[in-house]
């Protein structure tokens, strides 16, 4: 028995048909965590489509009240072999998006999982239910393979409400601190970078919403009448948001640009492209910081976005000065710009170029993090991926968007690796959502290459 038998167990499980009969009964919860009804479901996935399954391969599982948010429960379920042992804790989330099914393609069920030659459609089957199946089927085919040891211990905790932000992660990672303690986390969820590409991320941007607004007085007025004496609210917050970001969408709040791309992270962005498939758009030449290439703009910088902005009303306007301006806007930052700060910088600014009357209002965001490309843990995972599918891994250091990695990263402080089972045409979160058959069977083997590999180090240390 070896590394290849368990390659080969992996690839039977989803040859036979029952990584499919796995994904197939999960798919079939209605899980959408947006839906304030939905409590009892989300329970009912973690007790009736995971607790038996883990508890099969060994584990005491635990179904755990959110300390935030009643309708969203987790699971904690632990594998203990020995307190000497490496510990992984591996995550996935078990709530889908709200699915929508009137704007489903005709003869497709969100929550019946349908299979057209290589995509196989259902809520969930991408983000996140087809990757969790993906990693506990690989997991528990090395474990049949390593006759029941498989040399290390694992904690799994599934969130049930990650759609709706992880409400509650971070505080329960901060209570149930000892219990997850881990040597690493090994998760999946997001696109590859492509199909065929087997992708690692580290972290992820994270991501701070703020309002600027600016009420001038309680009434718009006659322009004819006052314009020319009375200040405009449009006119003020345009020019507020053109010394935030310019023309080419150079962001230009000093205290909210990061400092040099690390080497390391450079040199991974090196090596990769901005997704071109088909459907996606086409990149702005121009756009974006000067100086830095596309990857290093997307991944490795900061931007900021407006997402909406209104002045009187755009679809009947009038003659009138209006009383007041709002835009919302969005900043997706890397690692060492701190969250905590954005609101108070962005005061600063606002007032030292004389827009003392613009108001600010930050909503809570989600911090980046990224574990550093050059951490042992990372060469371990590509060796590893590169021994198992003969091909060179796409490296991100971070996606573009935003994940709940926080929680482990900063709360629990474990180095963070990810491995996406997706890819960028999946349409996650839209109708027609869909998981391709060939990359999930490819996924199943760099899961169990991954997690025999876990077994074989020395000291439970990559080198
Ligand atoms: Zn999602």
């Amino acid at each position: 028995m070896n590394r290849s038998t368990a390659i080969a167990a992996a690839t039977e499980y989803f040859d036979s048909g029952r990584f499919r009969l796995d994904l197939e009964r999960r798919v079939a919860h209605r899980t959408e965590s947006q839906d304030p009804a939905a409590g009892p479901r989300l329970r009912a996935y973690l007790s009736d489509a995971i607790v038996a399954d883990v508890e099969r391969m060994g584990f005491t599982a635990r179904i755990v009240d959110n300390p935030v948010s009643a309708a969203h429960p987790f699971l904690i379920a632990h594998r203990h072999e020995g307190d000497e042992l490496p510990t992984v804790l591996t995550y996935g989330h078990g709530d889908v998006q709200l699915a929508h099914p009137e704007q489903w393609r005709e003869g497709l069920d969100p929550w019946r999982l349908t299979v057209e030659g290589d995509r196989w459609y259902g809520r969930g089957s991408a983000d996140n239910k087809g990757q969790h199946t993906v990693n506990l089927g690989a997991l528990e085919q090395v474990l049949t393979v390593r006759a029941g040891k498989l040399g290390y211990n694992v904690t799994l905790l599934i969130d049930m409400g990650e759609e709706s932000g992880s409400p509650g992660l971070n505080e329960l990672c901060a209570q149930h601190r000892d219990e997850l303690a881990a040597d690493l986390l090994l998760a999946s969820d997001g696109p590859r970078l492509s199909a065929d590409l087997p992708t690692v991320f580290l972290g992820s941007r994270g991501v701070c919403n703020f309002e600027l607004s600016y009420r001038a007085r309680p009434e718009s007025h006659h322009s004819g009448n006052w314009g020319g004496v009375l200040s405009n609210p449009a006119v003020v917050l345009a020019n507020a948001l053109a010394g935030m970001v310019d023309q080419r969408g150079r962001l230009l709040v000093d205290g909210l640009r990061p400092a040099a791309i690390p080497d390391s992270v450079r040199s991974a962005l090196a090596q990769l492209s901005v997704d071109s498939s088909a459907g996606s758009p086409a990149v702005d030449p121009g756009w974006g910081e000067p100086g830095l290439s596309p990857t290093e703009r997307l991944f490795g910088w900061n931007t900021l976005e407006i997402l909406a902005m209104v002045a009187g009303d755009p679809d009947g306007p009038v003659n009138a000065i209006p009383a007041d301006a709002r835009a919302f806007c969005q900043l997706r930052f890397v690692v060492g710009t701190d969250p905590a700060t954005i609101g108070t910088v962005l005061r600063g600014h606002l007032d030292a170029h004389g827009f003392e009357m613009v108001a600010v209002t930050v909503e809570h965001g989600m911090n980046a993090t990224r574990l550093d490309p050059d951490d042992p843990w990372v060469r371990w995972a590509l060796a590893s991926m590169r021994a198992t599918t003969g091909k060179e891994p796409g490296l991100l250091p971070n996606l573009g968007g935003s994940l709940p990695n926080e929680a482990f990263a900063d709360v629990l402080g474990l180095p963070t690796i990810w491995i996406p089972h997706s890819y960028p045409g999946c349409a996650q979160h839209a109708p027609d959502e869909h998981l391709l058959a060939p990359l999930m069977r490819e996924s199943l083997q760099i899961m169990a290459g991954l997690f025999w590999d876990l077994g074989e180090l020395r000291d439970g240390r990559p080198e």
